[in-house]
């Protein structure tokens, strides 16, 4: 028991003994010790009600003063409220620091409840995203926002990513918007105008798809020419076969590398795939690893093919081909002669799963991250030698991100890789 509460259990004690004795005195002892007691619960209720009256009118005056108990309690709500006001001053200092912060940033920011309603919001959200106040506090973000884009990024809920799209408001601002959950099922919206960016990329797209689409008419002119004096019989061409030769060779790179930009420009531009089917994959593995066999020669990779003929992809059946084709033959060429190679093709873990695996030099942990960037190789000179452009691994990627898939590259060097393309099972 705290001291107080001693004191106060010995004040009740001596005022009832005084009531015990003043009322032996008079010959009336439960007289006695009913006005004790009634004093007693007196002067509690009297406390209690200056306590009432302090509460409601005035918190911030000081405490009323009191003996005992009472002027314990009194001093302890006191301190307590103290500390609450000093609490709330610093979270309203914060408060207005954050939405003083955020209303300046240029980045759009909104506030959403745990049913995805808008809670608040700052002026770059008014500006980028078009909310107005007050109809639409309250209001669901994706009844506003009404972008497939955002909508189908919304009903993924895959924050780990950004989503861009225009502003609702003006066609030309270019949105990247990021969701960030915090708190109680609370979210962050953050749209950042991108357009500068976006305009650059653009710019970089184009002129990588200009520049190969101008080269493309000299490299063949230059190809054919080369060709036509290698065929010739006459005394020249013969004593310069070798170079002719060596030309030829890298005039077809130059060729190949300029398709294969072409093609990572056209995936680049169209966000989805044309002409879309149900493609059978079992089949064109059968017919990639005919190919690859071929490629092979007389290395005689053992090359196999386990694939479930029940399971389609739906998407367009060139660029797959290309994608799946690209992995087999880089399996080939970077795996030494006479070692495995299969080719699967089946569902795990709610996944449509191709991967090429293979006995070959595997790659080294720093270089799997960089892989499907462009022109990137482990050794620049080997890929050279084998034909390789280094834009193979890219147009993978594109492709499969076109198809809602991903890529996925296990390797142990000496002992070989995987190379997995995972794809979400049909919703139908
Ligand atoms: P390249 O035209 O050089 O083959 P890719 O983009 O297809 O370009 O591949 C990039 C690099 O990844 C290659 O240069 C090679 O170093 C490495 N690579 C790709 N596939 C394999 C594999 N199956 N085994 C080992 N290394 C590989």
């Amino acid at each position: 028991m705290s001291k107080p509460w001693v004191a106060e259990f010995w004040r009740y004690l001596l005022l009832m003994a005084v009531s015990l004795f003043v009322g032996n005195l008079l010959d009336a002892v439960s007289v006695g010790l009913f006005l004790g007691s009634t004093a007693y619960l007196g002067w509690n209720l009297y406390n209690l009600h200056r306590l009432d009256r302090w509460l409601d009118r005035g918190r911030k005056l000081q405490p009323p003063e009191a003996p005992g108990i009472w002027g314990e309690v009194f001093h302890h709500l006191y301190q307590l409220q103290k500390r609450n006001r000093s609490r709330k001053r610093k979270l309203k200092a914060y408060l207005k620091r954050f939405r003083e912060s955020t209303a300046v940033t240029p980045d759009a920011t909104v506030v959403l409840g745990s049913g995805g309603e808008i809670l608040w919001w700052n002026e770059a959200a008014t500006r980028l995203l078009g909310l107005q106040a007050p109809q639409d506090v309250g209001q669901r973000l994706i009844n506003l926002i009404r972008t497939p884009v955002f909508t189908e990024f919304c009903a993924q809920g895959d924050y780990e990513r950004a989503v861009e799209f225009p502003s609702p408001l003006d066609n030309s601002i270019q949105l990247s918007v990021r969701v960030v959950p915090y708190g109680k099922e609370q979210r962050l919206v953050v749209a950042r105008d991108v357009t500068r960016l976006h305009r650059l990329e653009e710019m970089r797209r184009d002129f990588v798809a200009n520049v190969s689409h101008e080269l493309r008419t000299p490299l063949t002119v230059i190809h054919g020419f080369l060709e036509t004096m290698q065929d010739s019989d006459d005394e020249w061409s013969r004593r310069w076969q070798r170079s002719l030769g060596l030309m030829r060779q890298q005039s077809q790179r130059m060729e190949q590398i300029v398709e294969d930009l072409l093609l990572l420009s056209r995936l680049e531009t169209e966000e989805r795939p044309t002409h879309t089917t149900r493609v059978p994959i079992a089949p064109m593995l059968e017919e990639i690893a005919n190919e690859a066999r071929a490629l092979s020669g007389e290395r005689a990779h053992r090359i196999t093919v386990e694939a479930d003929r029940e399971l389609f992809l739906e998407g367009n059946a060139k660029e797959l081909r290309s994608a799946f084709s690209n992995l087999v033959f880089n399996a080939v060429q970077y795996t030494p002669e006479k070692r495995d190679i299969s080719l699967h093709w089946y569902t795990d873990q709610g996944t449509l799963r191709f991967e090429v695996r293979d006995k070959g030099e595997g790659i080294a942990p720093q270089h799997i991250p960089r892989l499907t960037e462009r022109f990137y190789r482990v050794d620049v000179g080997r890929s050279r030698e084998r034909g390789g452009t280094g834009l193979g691994l890219a147009i993978v990627k594109h492709v499969l991100t076109r198809h809602g898939g991903r890529l996925e590259i296990e390797s142990v060097v000496g002992q070989g890789s995987t190379f997995s393309c995972r794809f979400p099972l049909p919703t139908r």
